[in-house]
């Protein structure tokens, strides 16, 4: 009865019963529909016009930020208006020389009238070329009182270094300007600096005091003697650097004069800056032949010998043939040394060798390295003993990864396990050997000093 069939007994009492119910219902929907508007809220304190001009009296906020804040006030009888600024008695100031800048114009430029400056420029041209003044070089100017405010203040003193061990200084004395010179005592004591390399040498040596060039130089000299993947947190780096510690307390470092990596208190590595283009040397380089040792090759990889030199049937494909070399098993990736110092004379694909480095070890030695996952050397590279050269891999014609080692003999294949050649030895000068040993125990008595310039 209340919910009819609207299609059926259109316009019965029923029918109109049911509809007004519908219509009842929909409003009833409608009434109860929800407000989205937003909800206002009252404001947590309530100004008016004239508080508010207080409140921003005595808030704070910068002039500079568009303050309107604060109260200004009329001046009143009191204040006496000045018809100048009175000056101040003298201005110090510091100016610097600049690039392509001359003594003269830079004073005038800081104040000076032209007058004082060329006559400064004069005086100090007498005793230091103007052209040896480098740029960024720093004055100490004081200006001193004018009595006519159209005139440049006159120049009361000015000091400056025109050298690390000389200091000028202008000053005027009665009437004229005066010039004096005070040497600077150089020390020139090289500066040590040693400590844990810890997780990066850079900035371990940075963090000790080292100066920035001189942790580069150190790390070219020590790569051409250690690999660096072979220096351990633990090792200990230890540089000397020339230094120059002036009486004032200034200091100025220099060259790299000797790079060094300890383990346990023993030397891995010891180069000194020899020679004159600066290249850095170790005792070994020096005495000849790197390694001074036994003079057998070293194993190229770590791993025991799988395959022999010799007639062979070759497992891919599947004849016998010479094996020109010998194989090693070794796992994927594994690192593969120079067996002995050399050049690297041929980097790239072989044929069947896959990627393939030849080593030349002079006196027509060379030395083969196939099937290389990776190649880490360049062409005309010299490589110590030991030193990585690729990794091991299955390049070219193999069945699995291993290293493919050969040794040429005036450029015929020899058995590798045959091979106990001795090192040529390059005439030792020992002249020089002894001039090296003492100039390497002279920057080893230098006591280490933790930070640059604390050390006196
Ligand atoms: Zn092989």
């Amino acid at each position: 009865m209340l919910a009819p069939d609207l299609a059926e007994n259109v316009g019965s009492a029923g029918w109109f019963c049911g509809l007004s119910l519908l219509v009842g219902l929909i409003a009833l929907a409608i009434m109860f529909w929800p407000r989205f508007a937003p909800l206002e809220a009252a404001p947590l304190v309530s100004l008016d016009e004239a508080s508010l001009v207080e409140f921003r009296a005595q808030s704070l906020r910068s002039l500079s930020t568009g303050s309107t804040q604060g109260r200004h006030f009329a001046e009143t009888d009191a204040v006496i208006r000045l018809a100048a600024a009175p000056e101040r008695p003298e201005i110090r100031l510091s100016a610097t020389i600049g690039e392509n800048d001359s003594l003269p114009r830079m004073l005038q430029r800081a104040g000076v009238g032209s007058g004082d400056a060329e006559q400064v420029a004069a005086m100090v041209a007498s005793t230091v070329p103007l052209s040896d003044i480098a740029p960024g070089t720093r004055f100490a100017i004081t200006l001193g009182s004018r009595s006519n405010a159209s005139d440049p203040r006159p120049l009361l003193s000015i000091g400056f270094r025109p050298r690390f061990d000389l200091a000028l200084s202008i000053s005027r004395q009665g009437g004229g300007l005066a010039l004096a010179r005070k040497a600077i005592a150089i020390d020139v004591t090289p500066l040590r600096v040693q400590g844990l390399v810890g997780s990066s040498l850079y900035r371990s040596a940075r963090a000790a005091g080292a100066p920035p060039s001189a942790v580069q130089d150190y790390l070219r000299a020590i790569d051409q003697a250690l690999p660096f993947e072979e220096i351990a947190p633990t090792d200990t780096f230890d540089l000397v650097v020339s230094y120059k510690h002036a009486a004032d307390g200034a200091g100025e470092a220099g060259d790299l004069l000797y790079a060094g990596v300890l383990r346990s208190g023993q030397p891995r590595a010891q180069l000194l800056r020899w020679g004159p283009d600066g290249s850095f040397t170790s005792l070994a380089d020096l005495a000849g032949g790197g390694q001074a040792d036994t003079g057998l090759f070293g194993a190229p990889v770590a791993g025991h010998v799988t395959s022999g030199f010799g007639m062979r049937r070759h497992p891919i494909l599947g004849y016998v043939r010479m094996h020109s070399g010998i194989d090693f098993a070794a796992s994927w990736g594994s690192p593969i040394y120079a067996a002995t110092d050399g050049r690297v004379q041929y980097v790239g694909w072989h044929g069947g060798h896959g990627n393939y480095v030849r080593l030349d070890h002079g006196g027509g030695i060379a030395t083969g390295y196939g099937h290389m996952s990776r190649i880490a050397v360049a062409p005309g590279m010299m490589v110590r003993r030991g030193q990585i050269i690729g990794y091991v891999g299955s390049t070219g014609l193999s069945t699995g990864a291993h290293l493919h080692y050969e040794v040429y003999r005036g450029g015929q294949a020899v058995d590798p396990l045959s091979v106990r050649m001795v090192q040529r030895r390059q005439a030792v000068d020992p002249k020089q050997v002894a001039a090296f040993k003492a100039r390497l125990q002279a920057l080893l008595s230098v006591r280490p000093g933790a930070v640059l310039g604390a050390q006196r």
